[in-house]
């Protein structure tokens, strides 16, 4: 007899530490046949996964891609039309920074059945761990999540958009592009002495965050050799850190 189609669950495992899950996306990694997860899935989130469970690394970290893009959207669709209970797990929240668009496209080609479970995104984890609200009352009224990692290895962003007054920027892989971003907001109207910080492994016991402005953050950055992942917060709620910080030891 055939076996019943298979599934793909699209997860998000939040920012790192294991209770930052939601009550869904442990309960669907607790009961997947297989799961196949990211670089920045937190260890303690897999402890979770039956012990009978394929689990599959396809992680991607600046320049180790396990698989391609293309692999992985294969695998999934394999592995659901062999009836599997499919969990994709990917850090923080999958359709923000995560290609869980393109994978779920691949699976929506196939017809494999797929639904899409939120996580705690990177910019929330680093901002509640931080203690850097990204809105403020008359400091902050919007705030902006962009890329600082272009796959033609360029930074280029609408620089005159992130350079709005009374706006956080929030930018993911932005680390290694960090001198090139400081330079342009500064040339497109940022004063140089706005606020900016740049926060690494947010929500785990090694959380850094280093403090400064957009003219010396690169600096320091570069002297403390901050390696990804990293989060850069740029913007006036910074200054709010010195009351706020409640998790890391400075
Ligand atoms: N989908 C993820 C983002 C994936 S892109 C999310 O919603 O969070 C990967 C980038 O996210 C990293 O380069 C880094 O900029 C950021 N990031 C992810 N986890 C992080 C963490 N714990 N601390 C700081 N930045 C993090």
């Amino acid at each position: 007899m055939r076996q019943p189609p298979g599934i793909v669950h699209l997860v998000g495992a939040g920012p790192g530490e294991t209770d930052l899950l939601t009550l869904r996306a442990a309960r669907l990694i607790a009961s997947a046949d297989a799961i196949v997860f990211d670089h920045l899935v937190g260890g303690g989130v897999l402890e979770l996964a039956r012990a009978d469970a394929q689990c599959l690394y396809v992680g991607k970290q600046a320049g180790h891609h396990t698989l391609d893009q293309a692999e992985i959207n294969a695998r999934l669709v394999r592995l659901a039309r062999d009836g599997l209970d499919v969990v994709r797990l990917k850090g923080g929240d999958p359709f923000i920074f995560g290609r869980g668009g393109e994978e779920i496209l691949a699976l929506v080609e196939a017809g494999i059945r797929f639904d899409v479970t939120p996580g705690v995104t990177a910019a929330s984890g680093a901002a509640a761990y931080s203690g850097i609200p990204l809105t403020h009352r008359q400091i902050a009224r919007s705030c902006v999540f962009a890329t600082g990692h272009f796959h033609d290895g360029s930074c280029d962003l609408d620089w005159p958009s992130l350079a709005r007054p009374d706006q956080t920027v929030v930018i993911y892989m932005g680390v290694g592009a960090l001198p090139v971003i400081s330079a342009q907001l500064i040339a497109h109207g940022l004063a140089a002495s706005t606020p900016a910080a740049a926060i690494r492994n947010a929500s785990l016991p090694d959380q850094k965050t280093l403090l400064g402005t957009l003219a010396d953050l690169p600096e320091k950055v570069r002297t403390a050799k901050l390696t990804p992942p990293a989060l850069l917060v740029i913007g006036e709620v910074v200054r709010l850190r010195d009351g706020l910080n409640w998790f890391e030891q400075t």
